[in-house]
């Protein structure tokens, strides 16, 4: 005991000298000062109000996304960011222009529904058939081949509400493939609770995915109270037919743009910071938590730093394009990029609301380890723990950088309690944001991005 204790004192001193070398006394007071900006200013609030309201919902290649896009674009400029530019990406074009739905049988009444993303749509009248239920989409896949012909097949999964949103992964199964398995055993049609922790009653939409040489079927997610009607109707013995009509269109390849903006850095211009998160959104909210909170406070908190000072390295914020369809901007950002991955120092996508963030968590060499200790110990007066397992899987854009490279990825953990009680529904608003949280996250990323970008030691990846 008495040995380790020398140990850990003797370490002691040695601790303070590594953070001394990694950050002058200058920066670290920079790092205070760009906390207190941003937990002052609502910069990230304008951007988000402007954003949600001015352009409102962006499906990808809608007219709307090219608002966006022009939005973006001319929010950067004036907020004096050193470059600013657009970088294509194409995507399958889709849109939504009617739907509805209706339980026919035993005893009509109204279905709230919503189309899945590149559904096709029915007929002008609809398509109505009997439904059968399943409790899992592996319950679906495991039914006998031909068992759903000229039925509806309907997965009942129940999301699990979770602080890191981990019911998400399970749940959304049933929406990528749901359709392939259920056209495979014959239904002319899919339906699934909806991917939600809520009992309001939204249907989440969400993308969706079809396979060459099984056949498209109309594929839709019913709101949960909609979905406990149904069952109750099976469970009292009931056969249940509904009606769902969906008028969709597949416009072929559509074209849409990453918009980029950098804070050029002093001494390593070439090296960089990246933050961000989708500028595109779905078509039934505005995209205020999913994912224009991601998109206003990286912006914000680019600006608070260069109100601060020039970082050694450079900041960019990417605005990624049609993330909801498929991560499309994020796959071509990450092309056009793909020998110049190494000059990423770090990178981190806010896209999942705009709740506090409670969690600081990197995926770093190990001897980028003490710069990461030293950004945590400056963001734990934000109430941010740093969590140690260093196995940050960063946001949802971030995968094609993560499976090209070993890049140096951050997550600021945001509290997703609630977040998908308003996932992709019309209840995505500006309403769900609270201020003060959005200035809190705000300052996260200021943090977070001005030491990352200032830090002695140049952060690299796992297994360099
Ligand atoms: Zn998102
Ligand atoms: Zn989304």
């Amino acid at each position: 005991m008495k040995k380790l204790l020398t140990t850990i004192c003797a370490l002691v001193p040695l601790i303070g000298t590594v953070k001394a070398q990694e950050f002058t006394p200058t920066q670290i007071q920079q790092v205070k000062q760009v906390t207190e900006l941003a937990l002052d200013s609502d910069l990230s609030w304008q951007l988000l109000e402007s954003l949600t309201s001015e352009v409102g919902p962006r499906l990808p290649g809608s007219e709307n996304d090219k608002k966006a896009v022009e939005w973006a674009k001319q929010q950067f400029e004036q907020l004096g960011f050193d470059k600013v530019w657009l970088e294509p990406a194409t995507f399958p074009n889709w849109r939504r222009y009617r739907e509805s739905g209706t339980i026919i049988t035993p005893s009509k009444q109204p279905l709230h529904l919503t189309a899945l993303g590149n559904s096709i749509g029915t007929p002008k009248e609809g398509l109505t058939a009997p439904v059968v239920m399943f409790e899992t989409l592996d319950e679906l896949i495991a039914a006998p081949k031909g068992s759903l012909e000229n039925k509806i097949a309907f997965v009942n999964y129940r999301m699990n509400r979770h602080i890191d949103g981990n019911g998400y992964g399970p749940a959304v199964r049933a929406r990528n493939t749901g359709a392939i398995e259920a056209a495979k055993k014959g239904a002319i049609a899919y339906m699934m609770r909806s991917v939600s922790t809520s009992h309001h009653r939204f249907a989440h939409t969400g993308n969706s995915r079809y396979k060459d040489g099984v056949s498209k079927i109309p594929n839709t997610a019913i709101a949960n109270p909609d979905a406990d009607q149904i069952e109750r109707l099976l469970n009292a013995g009931h056969a249940v037919s509904v009606n769902i009509n969906l008028q969709t269109e597949d416009l072929g390849e559509g074209t849409s743009y990453n918009v980029i903006a950098e804070i050029t850095g002093s001494d390593a211009p070439q090296q960089y910071v990246l933050i961000g998160g989708h500028l595109d959104s779905w078509d039934l909210g505005t995209g205020a938590l999913d994912d224009g909170a991601g998109v206003a406070l990286t912006m914000a908190a680019a600006t608070h730093i260069k109100q601060i000072a020039r970082p050694k390295r450079s900041i960019r914020v990417v605005l990624f394009a049609a993330e909801e369809l498929g991560l499309w901007g994020a796959k071509a950002y990450f092309k056009q990029h793909a020998d110049k991955l190494d000059n990423i120092v770090a990178a981190a996508e806010s896209d999942f609301g705009a709740d506090v963030v409670y969690g600081f968590e990197s995926s770093v060499s190990a001897n980028s380890l003490p710069v990461v200790r030293a950004i945590a110990e400056q963001l734990a007066p934000l109430d941010i723990k740093y969590v140690r397992a260093n196995n940050a899987h960063g946001g949802p854009d971030l995968i094609p950088l993560r499976q090209a490279t070993n890049a140096p990825i951050f997550a600021l953990h945001q509290d997703g309690t609630d977040y998908f009680d308003y996932h992709h529904t019309a209840d995505d608003t500006l309403d769900k944001v609270d201020p003060d949280k959005l200035k809190q996250n705000t300052a996260a990323y200021a943090v977070f991005a001005m030491m990352a970008a200032n830090a002695k030691t140049t952060l690299t990846g796992k297994n360099p």
